[in-house]
């Protein structure tokens, strides 16, 4: 097992790592940008080393800062966490270049689900059903029009590079299509570098439901059940479910089990997500992310299953400590996703944390980095704190959840606890009567 792991990250993730590590009394390097120096990950960490100015691209996603560092102190792994350097192909082959073991995939599995095309083709050969469109990237206006032709409108042009819904445009007539190849286009150069689109027919009330998923180097591969994280707000998850309130058990077992025989297909290792869009009964593959993700809390409250700690293991070598057998499902979790933004306008809303409190109790996890008199950096995502709720069932998870987020207190600055506060009391979200249009539908609404 590892001695000592370095921690190429920021915020409440940093700091889920750190107490995956401790509990496994390994010791950890906290690297940081001069606007973290008070950060608590760097306080948690047994050493920190700091490794930029603010702006990301000089601290957090410099390679050779970040290389250094691990060298200096002597790590023996490097865990890129979640965003910055989780799924860049080129930084993992760099860590393990110098080596250092990186605690994720192979650098091949992160390239080849990095393009959605191949991943696409690679998925549709293990036999996922993936939504009907074009047979890999789109090779002109022409090849789009005939394929919408083919496939009935409304269709969805999408960035083979795609990430964060970036490079996505529905045309829901022939009409639009044009415009929505051309922007689509543009965007992707734009966000990527890379203008190569491809096509999918555009579901129009799907729900998103996603695998959880974990391999290891001996070629064992389970699941971990799925999430719905339907409750989205520019393609961007706000509230995520597990289990999800609209599939049926045979519905889950099925889904389960083919996305792990994937994994086991290409001889995954690592945690991993693979993603679907499911619409009367029918599962859709969009996509596969390689790395933890956000919301794999809600997957740990309801199996009890430390997955920082199963990703740490399989890095190391070691085989997966489970069977599909011995994972249980116990009861239902939620997490609501708290950003330091304007519950309004969604305008990021930086500044110093003055009075905290978060909410206790049975069942209640608060993952977050904060602290009061914490001052919340402009330089970097919004999220500030994840509230997670475990129930027995469903709806005492929701009596909880009410209750801790009355409670939850972050003062001198704005945050989406009040939207979320609104949300749990809405009777679509309290019968799990939503799809991943609603919350958008509802804050035009409201
Ligand atoms: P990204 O990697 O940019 O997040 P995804 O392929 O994961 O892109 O899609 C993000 C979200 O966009 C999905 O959760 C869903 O809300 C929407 N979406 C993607 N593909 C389709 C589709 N074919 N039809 C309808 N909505 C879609």
């Amino acid at each position: 097992m590892f001695e000592k792991i370095l921690i190429a990250n920021r915020g409440e993730i940093a700091l889920r790592i750190h107490r995956a590590c401790r509990e496994m009394g390994i010791r950890t390097v906290a690297v940081h940008s001069t606007a973290d120096a008070d950060a608590m990950h760097v306080r948690l960490a047994d050493e920190s080393v700091c490794i930029g100015p603010p702006p990301a691209k000089l601290s957090y996603l410099n390679i050779p800062a970040i290389l250094s560092a691990a060298t200096i102190t002597g790590a023996d792994a490097i865990h890129p966490g979640i965003g910055f350097m989780s799924e860049n192909a080129k930084f993992a082959d760099m860590v393990e270049q110098h080596g250092f073991t990186f605690i994720g995939p192979k650098p091949e599995h992160i390239r080849i689900m990095g393009d959605k095309v191949t991943a696409k083709q690679t998925v549709k050969k293990l036999g996922l059903p993936t939504v009907p469109g074009s047979d890999g990237a789109l090779k002109d206006f022409e090849d789009a029009k005939k394929t919408a032709d083919s496939i009935g409108y409304p269709v969805l042009i999408k960035a083979s590079a795609g990430g964060g819904g970036k490079g996505m445009k529905v045309a829901a007539n022939p009409d639009e299509l044009e415009d929505a190849y051309t922007l689509a286009r543009s965007e992707a150069l734009a966000a990527f570098g890379n203008d190569e689109v491809y096509m999918e027919k555009y579901l129009q009330r799907p729900r998103h439901i996603e695998v959880q998923l974990l391999g290891d180097t001996h070629g064992n591969a389970v699941h971990f059940g799925e999430r719905d994280c339907s409750i989205q707000r520019r393609h961007q998850k706000v509230i995520e479910e597990a289990p999800s309130p609209g599939l049926n058990a045979n519905e889950r077992q099925e889904i389960g089990k083919k996305a792990a025989e994937v994994i086991r297909g290409i001889g995954y290792r690592g945690v991993g997500t693979i993603e679907f869009l499911y619409e009367q009964g029918q599962f859709y593959f969009i996509e596969m992310n390689t790395r933890l993700q956000v919301e794999h809390t809600i997957s740990e409250m309801i199996t009890g299953i430390d997955l920082v700690r199963e990703q740490i293991r399989v890095a190391a070598g070691l085989p997966l400590s489970y069977k599909q057998s011995d994972i249980e499902f116990n009861g239902h979790a939620i997490e609501c996703r708290i950003n330091a933004e304007n519950p309004e306008t969604f305008i990021p809303a930086p500044g110093k944390v003055q009075g905290y409190h978060p909410p206790g109790g049975l069942g209640v996890r608060v993952d977050s980095a904060l602290y009061d008199g914490y001052r919340v950096p402009p330089h970097y995502d919004s999220m500030i704190a994840k509230l997670i709720v475990h129930g027995t069932n469903r709806n005492e998870c929701l009596l909880r959840l009410r209750r801790a987020l009355e409670e939850f207190v972050i003062g001198g600055i704005d945050t989406t606890l009040p939207l979320h506060r609104r949300l749990v009391g809405e009777h679509d979200f309290i019968n799990g009567d939503y799809d991943i249009h609603w919350l958008e539908e509802y804050l035009e609404n409201k």
